[in-house]
């Protein structure tokens, strides 16, 4: 079966006997997304969210209700042997899991492994060896392009080269973790030396993360055609951005300590199963830009590899809270504005023999629209600070306080199919130290 193709497990008409899953916005039984939770007061373990609850795979595969190489997987203390599974290992529990949950027969044996899911604490899902963060979002690119450089927003190498560098994993946090807010040298424009200090221009960052599936040898690289195979899933990523750590710090070698200090992901894994129905041809290159190098072309990759996905960023902050205000939406955006495909970035990755391994994490870069309203940013929803937003309490943000909590989300759908989400992924600035 071809990786966007769908199955019984997306038939809209399936229901689950767990009725909180009834029209769920993000985890209906069509999505089932892989995490790693902790029942209260217990050790974490590998589940699947179903409706407001969590099924506890591990327990799943202690009474024998999976088997083989997929049961094993889902007794370990995180999902990288899960992930290192081909994706035909993946579908099997995935038609598993959904056949469990929708057969009312099964409801007796299984409700017992079934916890609420706002009673338990979830984990980043998988021992992340490596971190790397693109910059496939072509109208961020420009926007910001043209604040650092405004004679020369978009770089040459920009249309054959998907951009990326060397991230930091280690700091990386499940959605919840709050951020403090870091220190670091900036320099104003009008001084002459720089100074060591809190940031003052804190800004998140939207973004798809791609989870590394099956890995490939050192020195052996993914043919584009080929590296569906190696991407388990997805999640969102808010790359937590010191802009004028990164303006004084990025030439020549690019971003460091701007945005090592903290990274949040949603912790649930939304399988490449799952995004089967979401698939969408990648819209075609504006007239005059060079086609990819054929390294990077593959025919059902240019037909299937873009991604039906809504983007949105909220931010909430805290006399929001104390007054009982909604999270404001800051922007709306969609996928379509990814220059490169995501197995477009895993192709040029690996293209040296660089080996990824399952559980690294790859991010898309900030994904912007080419309009105002969907850009994925304070950077660019402000022009750099100049343009501060009013709140609808009156508040004006340039860039990010203390006390603010950026909520980001995301929502694939597609005609004749059932919506699924991401859940979210959120964290609150807490003051520099
Ligand atoms: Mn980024």
């Amino acid at each position: 079966m071809n990786w966007w193709q769908t199955d019984e497990t997306h038939d809209p008409s399936r229901k689950s006997w767990v009725e909180s899953a009834e029209r769920h916005r993000d985890f209906p039984i069509q999505n089932l997304p892989l995490g790693l939770f902790s029942p209260p007061g217990e050790p974490a373990r590998i589940g699947v969210a179903i409706g407001d609850m969590i099924l506890d795979l591990r327990a799943c595969a202690e009474r024998g209700l999976l088997d083989g190489i997929v049961a094993a997987a889902c007794q370990e203390e995180t999902v990288n042997r899960l992930l290192a599974l081909p994706s035909v290992s993946r579908r099997h529990l995935r038609r598993r899991v959904s056949a469990l949950l929708s057969d009312p027969a099964e409801r007796k044996a299984m409700e017992g492994l079934l916890f609420p899911a706002a009673q338990c604490s979830l984990h980043v899902p998988a021992r992340i060896g490596d971190y790397t963060d693109f910059y496939v979002g072509i109208h961020h690119a420009t926007n910001i392009g043209r604040q650092f450089r405004p004679d020369n927003p978009l770089l040459p190498n920009y249309k054959y080269v998907p951009i990326g560098y060397h991230g930091r994993a280690s700091s990386i946090r499940s959605s919840g973790v709050p951020v403090r807010r870091p220190v670091g040298q900036r320099k104003p424009p009008d001084a002459e030396a720089p100074l060591f200090g809190p940031t003052t221009r804190l800004d998140h960052e939207l973004e798809l993360g791609v989870w590394i599936g099956p890995g490939n040898e050192l020195g052996a690289p993914i043919p584009i055609g080929q590296a569906a195979e190696h991407v388990a899933g997805f999640c969102l990523l808010n790359d937590w951005s010191a802009r004028d750590f990164q303006a004084w710090e990025y030439q020549p070698l690019g971003p460091f300590l701007a945005k090592s200090f903290h990274s949040t992901i949603s912790p649930w894994i939304v399988t490449a199963e799952a995004m089967a129905p979401f698939r969408l041809a990648q819209p075609p290159r504006p007239g005059g830009d060079p086609q990819p190098l054929p390294y990077l072309l593959d025919e059902a990759d240019q037909a299937h590899g873009a991604l039906g996905l809504t983007l949105e960023a909220f931010l909430l902050t805290e006399r929001m809270t104390k007054e009982g205000a909604a999270p404001f939406r800051l922007s709306t955006g969609s996928t379509a504005a990814m220059y490169w495909t995501v197995h477009q970035i895993v192709a040029h990755h690996a293209s040296n023999g660089c080996n990824l391994s399952p559980g690294d994490l790859l991010g898309t870069g900030t994904i912007s629209a080419p309009t105002r309203e969907g850009v994925g940013s304070m950077i660019e929803l402000t022009a750099g600070g100049k343009e501060p937003i009013v709140l609808p309490n009156g508040e004006t943000r340039s860039f990010l306080e203390d006390g603010d909590e950026i909520i980001l989300r995301a929502t694939a759908s597609a005609p004749g199919f059932v919506s699924i989400g991401f859940g979210e992924c959120r964290a609150k600035l807490r003051p520099a130290l």
